[in-house]
């Protein structure tokens, strides 16, 4: 099929056969598993994965690419979801779910925050996603990259970087490298913070000036004595903490107001 991709949803189609084998047998599809493909674009990844799943679900906005899915695949197969996966509830389609895409790199950040929102009916997510973004999602605390990116993806899920790939693997090619990342939910019993949403505000205003130190960007949340009851220096910048300090934080903040 001719389609001219569009720059406005991020389409780089995957070309190169072995990339996409070596893809397929990262996500290692089997008859059981619930697997849903965010933006299976002409199918370079979809069709592999329905060679070896009787029944997959895609997340797909672009109405030409639609028309053409519709047209190529059996309904029994593969079930479409037409529009945009930063608004799609993907808690309606069960439980232990396998996420898996080449994502769409303009819109990588939002649609990893609203992925972990469904995280406890994720099994296992496999995405393909900008190097540059994988390393930050897999940051240690003191490098350049950790962020809050980082630190709220880590409190969720386990993540390892798989293996990259060049720009030579797309249609058309883009201008930076990419790499496969893998993303497990952690157990619920590591979810230690007793306000998952505050911990999100202090991260961001921990990060939001990266320049400054947390006497700075925490002023609204601690004083002086809080910084010394949780032995943490307020001389520090954000990039210095650990997501246990994040959510030591987080947790003296929510057990003062509830005092
Ligand atoms: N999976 C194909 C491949 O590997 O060749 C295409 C990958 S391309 C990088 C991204 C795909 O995501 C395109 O098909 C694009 O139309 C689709 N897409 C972009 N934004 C989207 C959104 N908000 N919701 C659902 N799909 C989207």
């Amino acid at each position: 099929m001719e389609h001219r991709a569009r720059k406005r949803f991020g389409q780089n189609f995957l070309s190169d056969p072995n990339i996409i084998r070596k893809i397929v047998d990262a996500i290692s599809p089997r008859s059981g598993d619930l697997v849903v493909e965010i933006g299976p674009g002409l199918g370079a990844l979809t069709a592999p994965l329905l060679e070896r799943l009787p029944l997959l679900h895609v997340v797909e906005i672009d109405r030409d690419l639609i028309a053409h899915l519709h047209e190529q695949y059996d309904p029994a197969r593969l079930v479409i979801h037409e529009g945009d996966a930063l608004k799609f509830d993907f808690g309606t389609l069960g439980e232990r779910l396998k996420v898996v895409g080449n994502l769409p790199y303009n819109i990588s950040t939002p649609i990893l925050f609203h992925l972990a929102d469904f995280a406890d009916k994720v099994r296992e997510m496999t995405f393909m996603l900008q190097k540059e973004v994988v390393q930050r999602m897999v940051a240690e605390p003191g490098t350049d990259e950790y962020g809050r990116l980082s630190v709220m993806l880590q409190y969720r899920f386990n993540m390892a970087r798989l293996f990259d790939v060049p720009p030579g693997a797309f249609r058309p090619a883009p201008k930076v490298m990419s790499s496969i990342v893998r993303m497990a939910p952690k157990p619920v019993e590591a979810l230690d913070a007793n306000d998952p949403e505050l911990l999100g505000e202090i991260v961001t205003a921990a990060f939001g000036q990266r320049r400054k130190t947390l006497r700075n960007t925490l002023r609204a949340f601690l004083v002086e004595s809080d910084f010394s009851a949780l032995g943490i220096d307020p001389g520090l910048r954000g990039e210095r903490l650990s997501l246990g300090d994040f959510v030591a934080i987080a947790n003296h903040c929510s057990e003062r107001r509830s005092k």
